[in-house]
């Protein structure tokens, strides 16, 4: 199969920490990149060394933080000495994060991490390619790469970034001038074992009238020392250092006592201050050094870059999907240049105070660092600029805010229904304001108490929103923040994971919310929130809030959100909705109009004309396709292919239809007729409408850049129990075995109720014959002494079932039935099944039981004995007094999963021997039960799907019926299969007058869109 050529998302340009986050990043979201550097290998040098605790926040919403822990060294503190006396001692201790330290780790181990990470997302980094140019176009780039035999290619992109560090071709090729200077001074740095009496977990610094040295402790026992040079020193542009130069530095400075075991590194560099006027040209992005070079002093270098990668690369995913405007990527410079200019700033001055030279400057300096650092809060200040964590948006366009300002709050003006009073308004201006840094803070799931930590929420890369309830909260302003959190699903479904936060002593035994409620025990959340009273946080997947408001509203949230960024998905998928439903009832209607009918031999030709047309779909859209013979009817394979790495869906449907011989027909059954949404015709809903549906939602998946393969599983055998699908499934070239299966063959409960079923019960139909003359004999001559069949096959079912209750009396017919847990119990009953409605809608005028848990266990979960017929003796009308020579019970058992159908025939046959040794059992049809998923990510992906198509969420049922394909999926390829049914009962599946409808085909494609994409997101290849 040839693949489908796509668009490269993203072309990164260096191999460094800025650029493995952003390749890390940009896969998290699900695009496509590649990344290429020049140098054939990682550079193995330690160079920076500081992680700071935003960055390890960082790496914990990207899943990374434990490796990174694991592999560093906390570093609690600072302290500068002189003249023997400590000036000044910085404790990271207290910060309000988890990572109340500086991690050190030698930056090859950074690299080595990312690189890991990027490769298990299925990205490796391309090496001995030297970015050469590159032309800009409206709608992507073309940039020149250099291979390392001289060759050049050229690759097509959607988006460019420079992370290609100081000397940034990408910077050079887009005429972006690099202001700034380079410094007098330059760097010492040597990655050193020394003697240590015991080991110092500060870092330490050193100011000597010579200069001062930086002592920063490693892993593994080893140090990082930075000696800056002074200009007399620095002269040349020599990198080189030997040990004794080193040492020679160290005795200049008074510093001989430290001695150094064994020395990994050594190096000297200039150092600059530099910085572009812009971080953005077109589609070219410029990150980490290739944008802004600093002093070291500080240790900011990577961990800025690192965080300007974690800035923009969600919003390159937002808006190279469609569902953000273009002008969210504007914000990337707004929000990012002013921290990097300020930070060339602060280490400017940090680089001219550590290496003032006149001995009263450096005594005033000595004095005014121990004054200063002995007040608290200058040294808080100082740890938290060390840390990264204040680092904010604040002042930028793109974030918004509200709530009553102080005389608003004062005069009751603006005034909600119930304000929030005086001090919950304070604590809420107190809390963290839109642009900033989101806080962390543990949370459990209500009801099950697991853990859950706000980074952890924004692992998935969406938008979180928090609606806080606030203590005290009323029923009323639950169903407010109830409203808000449905409003958000229905438009923002997939990129807005709404979450419902209460303290402790909220009542919300009466709510309805069934999206996620966070618990939060010991208001931890609350409090940093500033969540006294009802209010609502969004954050954005990189963990700064983008909006809050006090009180919580809707309409303010959805300006904000329409105005800024985000179009929603909606509209994209929408348009392309109503753009393709011409061609989705055109295509109904022609294959509608094939009566493919598998049960009679006669319409042989239409189902050979319903496989060709359907190939001819296929192919239409751009797909590949090919009818595989069987010894039956044939099946249809096709689909796209996108990539080798990516996840493969196989979407199983069937094309062939029940007979139409009902007399209730309106209309001919195979004239496809179409009335106000609604389309009649045999097979619109069982299952040409859904197949189609599927196929026009994996060409929008495909289209639109969603990095999964999709297959087209059409089967024409499906209505006669599915008897040569295992033969083809055994080509595997044409019908190859995908990551998984989505099956859309099964109907809702009711309307408005979506269902997904993860059980079907599986099938055994068997006839018991029974021969005991060789012709029927008049009864008044032979009666008495003739036996009668047809009362013998009547003993032997009281034998088999116990015809009141159902209850199947063949010995080990239960053995394996698992019966169905109350939580699977419980979901059925959400599925918004009636008794009463089931009674009307089969004309049942009683039951076995109308406990509505009773009757679904028996219809969706238990095994089954029933008897279809009896045939032998007179059917005509009135009575004719004879003895019949035979009969023939037609019987039928439902088995649930883990039944065999094989085991329970021999249990059947042993049974009727012992009961009646001259009964002949003959099987007829037999099918495999089947069991699904219903927890897991596929189960959470085709949850979000439907309630993505539908607005409501599904309730996971079984049903009683039999798919064979499905069971026959299962045994072949072993991977997770899905049920995702569009049909509902009024659709009339196998019944006259049955119909598809335009709302269960559009909330279908969406689904479907939306199911396709979850899934790249989980990869696999
Ligand atoms: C000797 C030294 C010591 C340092 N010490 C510290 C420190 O103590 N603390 C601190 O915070 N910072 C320090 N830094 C700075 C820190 O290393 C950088 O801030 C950090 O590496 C920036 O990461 P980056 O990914 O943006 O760029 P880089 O790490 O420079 O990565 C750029 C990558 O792009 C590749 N590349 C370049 N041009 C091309 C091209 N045309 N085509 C393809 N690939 C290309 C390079 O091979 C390289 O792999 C030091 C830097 C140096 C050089």
């Amino acid at each position: 199969m040839k693949p489908m050529s796509r668009p490269l998302d993203v072309l990164v340009v260096g191999a460094g920490p800025t650029g493995l986050t952003m390749a890390c990043e940009l896969r998290r979201y699900g695009l496509s990149c590649r990344i290429v550097d020049q140098a054939d290998a990682p550079s193995g040098i330690p160079k920076a060394v500081a992680v700071q605790p935003r960055t390890l926040e960082v790496f914990d919403i990207m899943g990374l933080d434990e490796e990174f822990v694991a592999n560093g060294r906390q570093v609690q503190g600072f302290n500068v000495y002189a003249g023997g006396q400590r000036l000044v001692h910085l404790t990271m201790d207290g910060m309000p994060t988890r990572y109340s330290y500086m991690l050190t780790l030698p930056q090859s181990e950074t690299e080595r991490l990312l690189t890991k990470r990027l490769s298990d997302l299925g990205v490796e980094v391309e090496r001995s390619v030297q970015f050469a140019n590159v032309a800009q176009q409206e709608d992507g780039i073309t940039a020149t790469l250099r291979h390392a035999n001289a060759t050049t290619d050229t690759v097509q992109a959607r988006w460019l970034i420079g992370c290609d560090g100081a000397h940034s071709a990408v910077r050079k090729a887009v005429g972006l001038p690099f202001e700034g200077t380079r410094y007098e001074e330059s760097f010492l740095l040597a990655y050193v074992r020394i003697e240590e009496r015991a080991p110092v977990d500060e870092a330490r610094a050193f100011f000597t009238p010579d200069g001062p040295v930086g002592l920063l402790p490693l892993p593994l026992g080893r140090h990082y020392l930075i000696i800056p040079l002074l200009k007399e020193t620095a002269e040349t542009d020599r990198t080189t250092v030997s040990l004794d130069e080193l040492k020679t530095f160290l005795a200049q400075r008074g510093m001989a006592s430290l001695r150094i075991l064994e020395a990994f590194w050594i190096t000297k560099f200039r150092i600059h201050r530099r910085i572009v006027p812009s971080l953005r040209v077109g589609r070219v992005f410029l990150c980490g050094d290739a944008a802004h070079i600093h002093s070291p002093a500080g240790g900011q270098g990577m961990n800025l870059g690192i965080q300007d990668a974690f800035n923009l690369a969600w919003k390159l995913a937002l808006v190279t999907s469609g569902v953000a405007k273009p002008r969210l990527l504007d914000s990337y410079h707004a929000e990012r240049h002013p921290i990097a200019s300020e930070t060339l700033i602060g280490t400017d001055l940090a680089t001219r105070v550590i290496t003032l030279r006149s001995p009263l400057a450096q005594a005033v300096r000595n004095q005014v660092a121990m004054f200063m650092s002995s007040l608290d809060v200058v040294q808080h200040r100082l740890a938290q600029a060390l840390s990264g964590l204040v680092r904010n948006y604040r002042k930028t366009p793109m974030v918004g805010e509200y709530h009553r300002g102080f005389l608003g709050v004062v005069t009751g003006v603006h005034a909600t229904a119930e304000p929030p009073g005086f001090s919950e308004w304070r604590k809420f201006v107190a809390a963290p304001a839109a642009g900033d840094r989101a806080p962390d803070g543990k949370l459990s799931v209500r009801g099950t108490g697991v853990p859950v930590r706000l980074f952890e929420l924004l692992r998935p890369g969406r938008h979180v929103l928090l609606l806080f309830a606030g203590r005290g909260t009323t029923p009323a302003r639950y169903r407010k923040l109830e409203e808000i959190e449905q409003g958000v699903r229905a438009r923002y479904r997939d990129l807005i994971a709404v979450h419902l936060v209460v303290p402790q002593a909220a009542p919300t035994a009466a709510l309805r919310w069934d999206g996620s409620r966070l618990l939060d025990a010991e208001g931890e959340l609350h409090r940093q929130y500033g969540a006294g009273s009802e209010c609502l946080y969004l954050i954005r997947p990189d963990g700064y809030v983008g909006y809050r408001s006090q009180p919580a509203d809707a309409g303010r949230l959805s300006a904000y959100l329409e105005g800024e960024n985000m179009k929603g998905h909606d509209k994209r998928l929408d348009s392309y909705i109503q753009q393709v439903r011409p061609r989705f009832e055109r295509m109904l209607a022609e294959m509608v109009e094939q009566p493919s009918i598998s049960m009679d031999p006669t319409h042989a030709p239409d189902i050979r004309r319903a496989a060709l047309l359907a190939v001819q779909f296929l192919k239409d859209l751009g797909a590949e396709a090919r009818i595989v013979e069987t010894g039956g009817y044939p099946v249809v394979s096709g689909g796209w292919t996108t990539g080798a790495k990516h996840p493969t869906v196989t979407v199983y449907n069937h094309l062939d239809v029940q007979p139409a011989q009902e007399p209730e027909w309106r209309q001919p059954p195979f004239a496809f007729r179409k009335r106000k949404g609604v389309y009649y015709g045999r097979g619109a809903t069982d299952d040409k409408g859904p197949a189609l549906t599927a196929l026009l939602a994996g060409r929008y998946a495909v289209e639109h850049g969603v990095p999964i393969n999709v297959r087209f599983l059409w089967e024409l055998e499906e209505e006669i129990g599915s008897p040569h699908f295992a033969e083809a499934l055994r080509h595997k070239d044409a019908i190859p075995r995908p990551d998984s299966v989505v099956v859309s063959d099964t109907i809702w409960i009711a309307k408005g109720r979506p269902a997904v079923p993860y059980g079907l019960r599986g099938l055994l139909g068997a006839r018991l014959l029974l021969r005991t003359g060789a012709s029927d004999a008049h009864s008044g001559l032979t009666g008495g002494a003739a036996r009668n069949p047809l009362a013998e096959l009547c003993a032997l079912v009281y034998a088999c079932v116990d015809a009141r209750t159902g209850r199947v009396k063949i010995p080990g017919f239960y053995d394996d039935v698992v019966p169905p847990t109350q939580a699977e119990i419980k979901s059925f009953l959400a599925s918004g099944f009636q008794v009463n409605r089931f009674m009307r809608a089969y004309g049942f005028r009683t039951l076995r039981t109308t406990n509505p848990a009773d009757v679904l266990r028996r219809i969706w979960a238990s095994p089954t004995f029933e008897v279809h017929g009896l045939v032998g003796g007179y059917q005509g009308p009135g009575v004719k007094t004879a003895v019949p020579g035979h009969g023939e019970l037609k019987i039928s058992m439902r088995l649930v999963p883990n039944q065999r159908p094989e085991k329970i025939f021999a249990s059947l046959r042993r049974f009727v021997a012992r009961q009646n040794p001259n009964v002949t059992v003959e099987r007829e049809g037999m099918l495999q039960p089947f069991r699904g998923v219903f927890k897991g990510p596929y189960a959470d992906a085709i949850r979000d799907a439907v309630r993505a198509g539908f607005g409501k969420e599904p309730a996971f049922i079984r049903e009683g019926g039999s798919i064979g394909a499905v069971a026959t999926m299962q045994r072949a390829w072993r991977v997770p299969i899905l049920l995702l049914g569009l049909s509902l009962p009024e659709h009339g599946y196998h019944a006259p007058n049955e119909y598809f409808d335009w709302g269960q085909a559009s909330g279908g494609m969406k689904a479907f869109a939306h199911y396709f994409a979850e899934l790249a997101k989980m990869g696999g290849g």
